[in-house]
């Protein structure tokens, strides 16, 4: 069975609409399909239709942003209600402020020689409320700065490049309440770009799983086939579910939907009581 359980639709940074999303997912061959979109749910409903005309098992999903001892950290919440008032009110106050980072991200770029990179990432955001560093990344490449979007990255939008404005995102302890009360999974994200001390990492599992957090990414599009190794080993030391998801936004930006390898089979697989 193939399961990917992690990827972006124009509801928040990825480059196919939902709809487009899943069919491509479909003639991927995946069977079941989270669409995980960064703080946001609108996506959801037309993924579920498509995925029904394609005969793809859907799951809802988002992707919640998270700061945690100053590090921003990503949990998916699986299976979540997307009607849940909790959940719902939760991910609007995350969203908040991304317009007036987005403002300073584009002055601090133009101090750098980037022109009009506030119109321009717009430009490339669906809505402007969602607009992300992604989006900056678009722009980046679209006027030929970068010659793609890894560089963009790269050289405009980490922490000590031109672009980086940091944020504060929910608390951890937060994120994890709004997934439970929305009957969801929780499930952290890429763990392996965390920028994290080995002790630190493993005070975060501990923490992530004391709040409720059920599973970690193996693999995913973010993590080097030593990596799948390595928190295949973490997730058996802190009892947390194995995850796998391509986080997929775009043709060509990285790692496609469903084409990542399979989870090793002894894992304990956070789809294990799920009815497929
Ligand atoms: P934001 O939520 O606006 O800070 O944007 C975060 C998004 O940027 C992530 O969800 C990824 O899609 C993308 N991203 C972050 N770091 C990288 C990277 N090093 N290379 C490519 N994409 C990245
Ligand atoms: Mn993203
Ligand atoms: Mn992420
Ligand atoms: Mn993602």
């Amino acid at each position: 069975m193939n399961l990917d359980l992690h990827c972006h639709s124009t509801a928040s940074d990825g480059a196919l609409a939902p709809g487009e999303l899943v069919r491509r997912a479909a003639a991927q061959g995946v069977d079941v399909l989270a669409l995980t979109d960064h703080d946001q749910l609108e996506g959801l409903p037309e993924a579920r239709e498509a995925a029904h005309a394609a005969h793809v098992r859907f799951v809802d999903g988002v992707e919640i942003s998270v700061t945690w001892r100053g590090v921003t950290l990503h949990v998916i919440g699986l299976h979540v209600d997307p009607t849940e008032e909790t959940l719902l009110a939760g991910l609007r106050s995350v969203r908040s402020g991304r317009l007036e980072r987005a403002r300073e991200m584009a002055r601090s770029l133009e101090d750098a020689g980037i022109h009009g990179s506030f119109e321009g990432a717009l430009r490339h955001a669906d809505k402007p409320a969602m607009v992300s560093r992604t989006h900056f990344a678009r722009y980046l490449v679209e006027i030929g700065a970068v010659s793609d979007i890894r560089h963009a990255f790269r050289r405009y939008l980490v922490a000590g490049k031109p672009g980086y404005v940091p944020h504060r995102w929910a608390a951890l302890a937060e994120a994890l309440a709004w997934i439970r009360a929305a009957g969801g999974q929780a499930v952290l994200a890429h763990p392996g770009r965390y920028a994290l001390a080995a002790g630190a990492m493993d005070a975060l599992m501990l923490e992530f799983r004391s709040a409720g957090g059920e599973g970690i990414e193996v693999v995913t599009g973010s993590h080097t086939p030593d990596q799948y190794a390595l928190f295949a080993a973490l997730a058996t030391k802190h009892g947390l579910a194995a995850s796998r998801g391509s986080d997929f936004h775009g043709p060509g930006e990285g790692a496609e939907l469903g084409a990542l390898p399979a989870l090793d089979a002894r894992l304990r697989a956070i789809w294990r009581h799920w009815e497929l």
